[in-house]
């Protein structure tokens, strides 16, 4: 199968300090890949790089087999790439509605609506006029991914979408994964949570400083490897 995205070589940098040393990294139409790492690894860098938000060089990101490395996110988003980032980042006067609405703006036609939506988290169907702001972290955490998805995107990248939440919402959100890819759409997560990440994934890249220090099919990859990969230990 061929790539949908691929890293060679990614390097990235904060003014002079350098984050990412050389990453390679492919993602293959439909599948979940894990990106784990700890504090400070690169992994927030790597998803900023591939979507626009941190600089990369031109050659260094393809993506259906077109170098987007650099291009503006906005450009990146309509060539069906898009991002729940960390923090979730929703806006605070708009409602639950105009939140998943705005993510349709920028985006591609395709199978997901606000019906859809929805249909996948009823919650958001009876909170859509409240203020994003006012609903619960994982109810805020289904808004930042349903507005990815109101994109239509081929890849979706999600930075820790378990972060401060609840292990039955983590849950919860990671249920809806298999509707997500379902019909193909390829998803990456930024993913504290080792195990969750090696159950919920078909393959899991591990950073290290700014450097892949592991990866292979999640389950055949150990526990030790893991760690070891991890800790650096
Ligand atoms: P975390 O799990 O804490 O989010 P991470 O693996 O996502 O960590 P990054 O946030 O990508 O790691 O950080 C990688 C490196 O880049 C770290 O050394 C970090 O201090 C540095 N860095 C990240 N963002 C910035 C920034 N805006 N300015 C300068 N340095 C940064």
């Amino acid at each position: 199968m061929s790539d949908l995205l691929a890293a060679h070589g990614l390097q990235a940098f904060y003014g002079d300090a350098q984050a990412l040393f050389g990453i390679d990294l492919s993602l293959a139409q439909g599948e979940l890949v894990a990106i784990i790492g700890a504090n400070g690894a690169g992994k927030s860098t790597l998803l900023k790089c591939l979507t626009g938000l941190v600089r990369a060089p031109r050659e260094a990101v393809r993506f259906k087999g077109e170098t987007i490395g650099g291009l503006p996110p906005g450009e990146i988003v309509k060539r069906g790439l898009a991002m729940v980032p960390e923090g979730r980042r929703l806006f605070p006067s708009l409602s639950v509605e105009e939140n998943l609405l705005i993510g349709g703006l920028a985006g591609r036609k395709g199978p997901w609506n606000l019906q859809r939506l929805y249909g996948l988290f009823p919650i958001l169907a009876e909170k859509r006029r409240d203020p994003g702001t006012a609903l619960s972290g994982g109810q805020q955490q289904m808004v930042a991914l349903g507005r990815a998805l109101m994109s239509n995107p081929e890849l979706l990248l999600c930075d820790e979408l378990s972060l401060g939440l609840a292990p039955i919402v983590i849950r919860e959100i990671y249920a809806a994964m298999p509707a997500i890819t379902g019909e193909g759409m390829t998803v990456a997560i930024v993913e504290q949570d080792l195990s969750m990440a090696q159950r919920v994934s078909q393959r899991i890249y591990c950073l290290q400083e700014g450097r892949v220090s592991l990866s292979g099919r999640s389950d055949a990859l150990t526990r030790e490897q893991i760690s070891q990969a991890y800790f650096g230990v």
